[in-house]
């Protein structure tokens, strides 16, 4: 299972697939892509192979758009099918999220939700963080990230795009990997660092409960209670 993000000046699609692609020895049953585009978050996911969400989008190029997020699944809650497979979104279909890990406490904050009126089209654990991020959510996407940390048990990386704020996305992790670094004239997430070698040396690791805010010119790290963090990339010496 794998993540990748990106925002820049390039088509995002083919940069998450090529990203993906290196994630692959992680294993997984589906994939799939949420690009900003024009206003809105387009979402293409399918059960099976990455070759299969390649196909479908001719290897990116019928999702233009220089934001994204990319995921590769590995079913925990939900049988693998296209439905169950990431993205993830709310209702209006504003907030995307891919997630890599297990949320421990679904059924509980699902039900929670499903009280509140929330409706629940998957089987995932996932969804329920797409529709947490909803009922958060009043403008401020870093302020919304922070209330769901508080409240989500268990193991997460996770990418997010806010469709009201297409100049960013948005990275957080805990007990499940993900890095930032900076590439093709922009900024980029993924889960491992063979995902980014192509591209830098210099990365970012995102530690436990920690924020990435990545927009084209710049990565920001926030702690949990949204407090700005500086942190120093790491060069990584590994051989190709
Ligand atoms: N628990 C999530 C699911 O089953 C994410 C699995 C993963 O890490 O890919 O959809």
């Amino acid at each position: 299972c794998g993540i990748v993000g990106y925002i820049g000046e390039q088509q995002a699609a083919p940069i998450l697939l090529d990203g993906l692609e290196k994630l692959e020895y992680r294993g997984y049953d589906s994939a799939g892509m949420a690009i900003y585009n024009e206003g809105k978050i387009e979402v293409v996911k399918s059960k099976g192979r990455l070759k299969v969400l390649s196909e479908l989008t001719h290897e990116g190029a019928l999702l233009p758009g220089n934001l994204g997020v990319g995921h590769t699944r590995w079913a925990t809650h939900g049988a693998p099918s296209d439905l169950n497979a990431h993205p993830h979104e709310n209702t209006e279909e504003t907030i995307a999220v891919v997630h890599n890990g297990i949320i421990e406490n679904y059924l509980k904050l699902r039900e929670r939700l499903e009280g509140k009126g929330y409706r629940f089209i998957s089987d995932t654990d996932t969804e329920v963080v797409a529709h947490l991020l909803d009922y958060y959510y009043k403008g401020d996407p870093l302020e919304a990230i922070t209330r769901i940390i508080h409240r989500v048990e268990g193991s997460y990386a996770l990418g997010i795009i806010f469709k009201e704020h297409p100049e960013e996305f948005y990275a957080v992790r805990k007990d499940s990997p993900l890095i930032a670094g900076h590439a093709q004239g922009g900024n980029i997430i993924a889960s491992d660092v063979p995902a980014v070698l192509k591209y830098t040396r210099d990365v970012y690791f995102i530690e436990n409960e920690e924020i990435a805010r990545l927009r084209k010119n710049d990565i920001s790290f926030f702690n949990s209670d949204g407090e700005p963090l500086t942190k120093m990339s790491k060069k990584i010496d590994w051989d190709v």
